[in-house]
Parts: C-alpha cells; sequence; structure tokens
C-alpha cells in the first residue's frame, strides 16, 4: 500500500509545483482502471460522447479516464457540513459526511469508509510500470470507482498511519443534510 504522504512530501521538499502535480497526472496517465474500457456490466451505463456530454470535458477526465484533479480545486475538499456524497455519474450515495476527513496539507477529499456497496476496486500502476512484472506490485494503488457507473473516484492512501480514500470532489455532489 503506497503511503501517500512519503510522495507528496519528498516531491514539495524538492521545490517543485510540477514534481508535486506530477505524482497524481503520471498515475491517472497510466491507469490499469479505466472506466471507458471496462467490461463489468455496470448497472448505469453511457456512450464516451454521452458521458462527455452529460459530465463536461473536467470530470469527464478524472471520473472516466481515471485523471486526479489539482490540489484544492474542489470546494468539497474541506468541506465540514453534514450531508451524503452522491455520484456525480448515477447519484448512488458513495459515501457520508460522519466518514469525511480533512487533511489540510492535501487539498482532496480523505474518507475512512464508504457506504456499503458502493464502491469497486481497481489497480492503477505508476509511471513506467509493467504490470505484468511483480516487482511493481508493491508500489501499484487501490483505485476505487463507483460500483453503480464505475466512475472514478479516487484511490487508498496511507495517509500519517491511516488508510483513508483520497477522492476527487468533482466525481461527487454534496448533497447537505436537512436542518
Ligand atoms: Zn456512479
Amino acid at each position: 500500500m503506497p503511503e501517500f504522504p512519503e510522495h507528496t512530501r519528498r516531491q514539495m521538499l524538492a521545490g517543485s509545483a510540477v514534481s508535486i502535480l506530477a505524482m497524481p497526472a503520471a498515475t491517472a496517465a497510466n491507469a490499469a482502471y479505466k472506466a471507458s474500457d471496462d467490461t463489468f456490466p455496470y448497472e448505469v451505463t453511457r456512450s464516451e460522447a454521452e458521458w462527455r456530454e452529460m459530465l463536461g470535458e473536467a470530470a469527464y477526465q478524472i471520473m472516466r479516464e481515471g485523471g486526479t484533479e489539482q490540489q484544492r480545486s474542489s470546494p468539497l475538499w474541506n468541506e465540514t457540513g453534514a450531508g451524503e456524497y452522491n455520484c456525480k455519474g448515477c447519484d448512488l450515495k458513495i459515501y457520508d459526511s460522519r466518514w469525511k476527513t480533512v487533511i489540510e496539507d492535501k487539498g482532496w477529499l480523505f474518507f475512512t469508509h464508504g457506504e456499503p456497496n458502493a464502491l469497486l476496486l481497481g489497480i492503477d500502476w505508476p509511471e513506467g510500470a509493467d504490470p505484468s512484472d511483480a516487482k511493481y506490485d508493491v508500489v501499484a494503488s487501490v483505485e476505487t470507482h463507483c460500483r453503480r457507473c464505475g466512475s472514478h473516484m479516487g484511490h487508498y492512501f496511507i495517509v500519517d498511519g491511516r488508510l483513508l480514500q483520497c477522492i476527487n470532489g468533482i466525481s461527487l455532489n454534496f448533497e447537505p443534510a436537512e436542518a
């Protein structure tokens, strides 16, 4: 299980904004998981054109191509209100606010749990890795996606000793609880 803060801290120390963003982007470019060519029989399916039109290009790149949004680009990253986080692709409830934790120096959404039966797992290989070579297994990330429509959510990472899901806010709609 890759330790998320190790990557980030090392790249921050290098002092390059480009390298900070290069980690998630490189992962995305080599993602083994891609919603658009997965043959799993999802309950909700759409053509690529329909997905693009529905989601818009930015969300399409993340949710259907396995990309990673920029840090703090989603207004939900530090949302702390009570409510539900639903898949933008099919409206399935994926997370509850009770499982959300804000990690100030990261800028993505972090959850300790997903809704039971809402998520499926995939594998994302780091840049340059050969998926058929077992030596890369320890550096491959556990990817999570919606079980109803296959849209990419994010990854599991170990952050400060806790196993957390690091999620793209653009993949979710937040519905505040009734006051
Ligand atoms: Zn979905």
